[in-house]
């Protein structure tokens, strides 16, 4: 297994690997970029099938938080932990301590929080030992999806107000693709402000539960690229955007909470190609972020949200810049957040 030469090495400025036999804990921690301050990343605990993969997706993962960072305009850096085990079966809060002591031997340099396969009452083993980390179940900011959410909202709005030239949204139709977490609390936003709303999702509760809440029209998951709608909010998983769905879409607007919802990047390419206005995802998604790190010293709902709401210019700045450079507005958002991290 390389790693200096691995496809997905980019500069990143330390990669550890660390173990600790006796609690079980096999962890790679990655840290891209700490130019404007820490690096901030979450800890994701996967059965990977091999090191490699482990690699892969860490190195990966801690280059999108630099960029998350950057464009949201924290004093952070980027990073990421994957621990690699199974989740269901793996979890001991001796594991996570050991990963707390890795962690503080980083002398502040690294904050990390939830992800996939860990929860806030890992967060508060890893806080036994070290005191750079976010999400804790003990004093914590909570679920971070509402936070998420506000965000993605007023980067919608921005992207309607571009895009449609429109500031309301009252009967703008709007096809959301997932009603979890995020996608539920966006849709109850959107229609508190008479959006008209059409969605899906995998998993039935969700769907009937969007429906009773506020009113949204489920229609099949298979269809939910061909809606007759002004915007299309993808909500569930990445990838999203692809060869097979960048044509069939009708909507003019695509702004969702999706991470990587360009299965590659030309896709980007091919929704502005269309005349179809990307908010990016990661630009416009980075509300859950700013909140977590208005935890410390105490954490305060309305500040932290009153700094998401610096989301929607941030989205602005990204379709301005795009428009002045005839470049895609995926692309846009990459070379500010470069601009920013390498100065
Ligand atoms: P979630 O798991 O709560 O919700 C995702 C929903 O999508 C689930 O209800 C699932 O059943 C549904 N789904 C999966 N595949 C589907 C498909 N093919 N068609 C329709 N529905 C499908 O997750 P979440 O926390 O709401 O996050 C949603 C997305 O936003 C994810 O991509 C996540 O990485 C991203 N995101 C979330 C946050 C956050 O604060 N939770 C922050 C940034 C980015």
């Amino acid at each position: 297994m390389s790693v200096f030469s691995a496809p997905d090495f980019d500069a990143h400025e330390q990669v550890l690997f660390c173990t600790d036999a006796g609690a079980g804990l096999t962890a790679i921690i990655a840290i891209h970029n700490t130019r404007l301050g820490p690096a901030v990343g979450g800890t994701r605990m996967w059965p990977y099938e091999t090191e490699a993969a482990a690699l892969t997706d860490v190195l990966r993962l801690s280059r999108g938080m630099t960029y998350k960072s950057a464009m949201a305009g924290l004093p952070y850096g980027g990073g990421k932990i994957v621990v690699l085990g199974d989740s269901r079966t793996d979890k001991t809060p001796a594991l996570f301590q050991a990963l707390g002591r890795h962690i503080e031997r980083l002398g502040g340099g690294f904050y990390t929080g939830e992800d996939v396969g860990t929860s806030p009452e890992d967060m508060d083993e890893i806080a036994r030992e070290t005191a750079c980390v976010f999400g804790c179940a003990t004093g914590g900011s909570g679920d971070p999806s509402p936070a998420t959410a506000y965000g993605v909202y007023l980067g919608l709005k921005a992207a309607v107000e571009r895009r449609l030239g429109r500031r309301d949204l009252e009967g703008l139709r709007v096809a959301i693709q997932g009603l979890g977490h995020v996608g539920f609390n966006l849709g109850k936003r959107l229609a508190a402000d008479g959006a008209v709303l059409v969605g899906c999702d995998i998993d039935p509760a969700a769907l009937a539960r969007a429906r009773d809440e506020f009113g949204l029209v489920a229609v099949d998951p298979a269809d939910i690229f061909d809606q007759e709608v002004d915007v299309f909010a993808p909500c569930a998983l990445g990838g999203a955007i692809n060869d097979d769905t960048v044509n069939r879409l009708r909507a003019t607007v695509v702004a969702g909470a999706a991470n990587n919802q360009l299965a590659e990047a030309r896709h980007g390419a091919a929704l502005a190609a269309r005349g179809i206005l990307y908010a990016p995802d990661y630009v416009i998604n980075a509300g859950g972020l700013i909140n977590i790190t208005f935890e410390k010293p105490a954490y305060d709902r309305d500040v932290a949200f009153a700094a998401i709401e610096t989301l929607y210019d941030t989205t602005i700045e990204v379709f301005d810049y795009a428009e002045r450079n005839g470049i895609p507005t995926h692309e846009a958002a990459d070379r500010i957040a470069e601009a920013r991290f390498r100065a």
